[in-house]
């Protein structure tokens, strides 16, 4: 199954991208998270991107690309992926089309997660990561952790992004707009976007999610 998730920032895609891949046992491909392990670790990528990322803009396509491309090439991705927060544009969109092309595959689905914009913006303001492991998130309202500050799964710090920041969510969500959400209606051409809210609880929204893709054996 290869899948890409997309919707605006704060809908959920994080979370929900890693519940889907364990679910549907593939490998949980997320750009921004393979952006912050370079930071983290001071990689010349790290560096180069550092920036970019602290005000919300995007990485140029030829460093995503370049990036993306090595991840699905790794083995546990030969069977299937699901792709989170990219592609980001369409010209992302074409150059995914191209290597696809290439392997011989092509995409089973675009998950579409669709959310009001006054809710994004509280979901972001209010949102809180794990240090250790980027896919233990929390709300400081909607999901509080049992003591403030520290993951309940794993005891890791519990961390605000950077770019989580309100200023920098409105540039995401102008970016957004611009930049990724021609890509739906590129995908609608080709027949594979579903829809679905993000509204409601982290479990209500998986299930909406294995509800509305396609069954397919690989
Ligand atoms: P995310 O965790 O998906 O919200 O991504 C965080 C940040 O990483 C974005 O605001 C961009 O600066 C950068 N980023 C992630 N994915 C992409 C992409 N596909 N293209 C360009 N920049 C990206």
């Amino acid at each position: 199954m290869r899948i890409v998730l997309t919707g605006p920032p704060g809908a959920g895609k994080g979370t929900q991208a890693a519940l889907l891949a364990k679910r549907l046992d593939i490998p949980h491909i997320s750009t921004g998270d393979l952006f912050r392990a370079n930071i983290e670790q001071g990689t010349e990528l790290g560096e180069q991107v550092k920036a970019i990322l602290r005000e919300g803009r995007l990485v140029p396509d030829e460093v995503t690309v370049a990036m993306a491309a090595d991840r699905m090439e790794r083995p546990d991705a030969r069977h299937g992926f699901l792709l989170d927060g990219f592609p980001r544009n369409i010209s992302q969109s074409e150059a995914l089309d191209g290597m696809l092309r290439d392997w011989g595959h092509k995409l089973d689905a675009v998950l579409d997660l669709e959310i009001p914009e006054d809710e994004v913006v509280h979901r972001i303001a209010g949102r809180r990561v794990c240090r250790k492991d980027s896919s233990h998130v929390f709300h400081v309202d909607y999901s509080p952790p049992r003591r403030e500050g520290v993951c309940d799964a794993c005891g890791g710090e519990l961390y605000q992004r950077e770019d989580d920041r309100e200023e920098t969510v409105r540039k995401r969500l102008a970016v957004y707009h611009e930049e990724t959400e021609p890509i739906i209606d590129y995908y609608r051409a080709q027949g594979l976007v579903v829809t679905i809210s993000a509204l409601g609880t982290v479990p209500q929204v998986t299930q909406r999610a294995m509800a509305a893709l396609p069954e397919r054996a690989e």
